[in-house]
């Protein structure tokens, strides 16, 4: 098998082998996916995951728009349309200085067996771009956004692509794009979702990746008779994704320790409560501040500059910054520390070493494909409500969102129960998200 596995990476190699992140996530799939293809028939053969390996389009273009001094500025815009066997290419677009073809399709990869988790007929893609959102003024946001759709709107659309938002595309990014997506296409229609709720967005969309992640180790927990009640929790990120991993944790009595960016990480041995996170909600999303500045504000709290939070002792991890933020020593000082569970919100951000030390110690661990998908999939029913032209209340929508966090945790459970009684949710989320997938391009011929 391990010949196997080395034979199929080998051919992916020779056309990626320089895209390391992308790299990283085939690895990780094809370790769990060929020793299941090649004991099921229907699939063996037909040379379905190297398909898969290949997006259907890759999309790159120039982007020029003039900063506040008048100076022309030129950025690098990407879409990867990845696999739209189960639906039209859906995923977020990110905006940061690191964005490149390696690190979007890795993310494009894991969103096909992510969304196809979902139960959702959703494809898989991804975009963004190398802009820095970082310091730029709010019409330089919206210059960005307007030149940046001005290209992409001739490849998306409601039944074609719909992006969403990633790390440095939120609410008001959405709302610039979608503005001239409308203006350029003159029509109101459900092509991006994360919206206003006003303007055709759903409640709890902004909530739904990170309320997600907690829903998954919820799940995790009761089947081990236990839950968030009186844990130690320990948060990076402090975007979209933390703040409301946070939020949801608290509300279940937990104790959140940490939340961090990227220039180093708060402590608070009381507990970040809804007060405190209420502070870090302005501070990040309308002061667009740094989270050091939270120690001027709560002075019993420590600021660890430059530094990640995974040296915190803690009951519950939840990675929620970006990839390879947890390496295989911030996994053995989790583990030691007394970690006992890691659910993903970020996309890969532990790296294959860590996840082997999790693994080996046979603690509760979520790949985000399967613990983050609550936002794609949130972002579904938007899809759904813009279709029916109808809202759905809040309750409503979170109802929705524990049901496919709980049926998504139950795939993983029927593809990666071990013999011993350990649940792989690795190898669970990658043939669950794998089987529907190469189902329906079985069906559809070699196209
Ligand atoms: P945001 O832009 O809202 O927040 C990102 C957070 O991560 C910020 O605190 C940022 O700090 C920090 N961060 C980013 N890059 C680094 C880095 N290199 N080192 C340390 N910290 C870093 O993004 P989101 O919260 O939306 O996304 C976070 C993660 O969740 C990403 O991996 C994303 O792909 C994933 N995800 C997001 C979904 C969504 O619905 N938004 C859905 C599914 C997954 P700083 O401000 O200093 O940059």
């Amino acid at each position: 098998m391990k010949q196997k596995i080395e034979a199929f990476l080998d051919l992916v190699r020779q056309r990626n082998g320089h895209e390391l992140e992308f790299m990283q996530a085939v690895e990780e799939v094809a370790e769990t996916v060929i020793p299941y293809i090649v004991n099921n028939d229907i699939y063996h053969g037909n040379n379905i995951l190297l398909r898969m390996c290949e997006p259907e389009r890759v999309i790159s273009f120039r982007v020029c728009w003039a900063d506040d001094d008048g100076e022309i500025q030129v950025n690098r815009g990407y879409r990867i349309q990845m696999n739209s066997a189960i639906g039209p290419y859906k995923g977020g677009l990110r905006f940061h200085p690191t964005v490149n073809m390696s690190i979007l399709k890795f993310l494009a990869f894991e969103q096909v067996f992510k969304n196809s988790l979902t139960t959702l007929p959703m494809g898989g893609g991804k975009g963004g771009s190398d802009f820095n959102p970082k310091g730029k003024s709010e019409n330089e946001i919206m210059r960005f956004c307007q030149a940046f759709m001005t290209e992409l709107c001739r490849h998306i659309g409601p039944n074609t692509d719909i992006p969403a938002g990633d790390i440095g595309v939120g609410s008001r990014e959405i709302g610039y794009l979608y503005g001239m997506y409308k203006k350029l296409n003159n029509e109101f229609t459900g092509v991006l979702t994360g919206k206003g709720v006003t303007w055709g967005g759903s409640l709890i969309r902004p909530e739904a990746t990170g309320y997600g992640t907690v829903y998954f180790a919820q799940n995790m927990l009761s089947l081990k008779k236990d839950s968030f009640k009186n844990k130690n929790v320990v948060i990076s990120g402090s975007g979209n994704v933390a703040q409301y991993a946070a939020e949801k944790a608290i509300s279940l009595g937990a104790k959140v320790l940490t939340m961090s960016d990227s220039s180093g990480f708060i402590y608070d041995s009381n507990g970040i409560d809804m007060k405190k996170l209420e502070y870090i909600m302005n501070l990040k999303n309308v002061k667009r501040g740094r989270i050091s500045e939270y120690v001027k504000n709560y002075p019993k709290s420590m600021f660890n500059k430059g530094e990640k939070p995974w040296s915190t002792p803690c009951d519950i991890a939840l990675p929620c910054a970006t990839q390879n933020e947890l390496d295989e020593n911030d996994a053995k000082k989790l583990v030691s520390n007394g970690c006992f569970c890691v659910s993903e919100g970020a996309n890969m951000p532990s790296t294959k070493d860590a996840i082997s030390v999790f693994h080996k110690s046979k603690i509760l661990f979520a790949p985000g494909k399967a613990s983050n998908a609550g936002g794609v999939a949130t972002s579904g029913l938007e899809m759904t409500q813009n279709s029916l032209r109808s809202h759905w209340s809040r309750e409503e929508v979170d109802e929705k969102l524990k049901d496919i966090m709980l049926n998504i945790h139950n795939s993983c459970i029927e593809y990666g129960k071990q013999d011993d009684g350990y649940i792989d949710y690795v190898k669970g989320a990658n043939i669950a998200g794998f089987v529907k997938v190469a189902d329906a391009m079985l069906a559809q011929g070699i196209v």
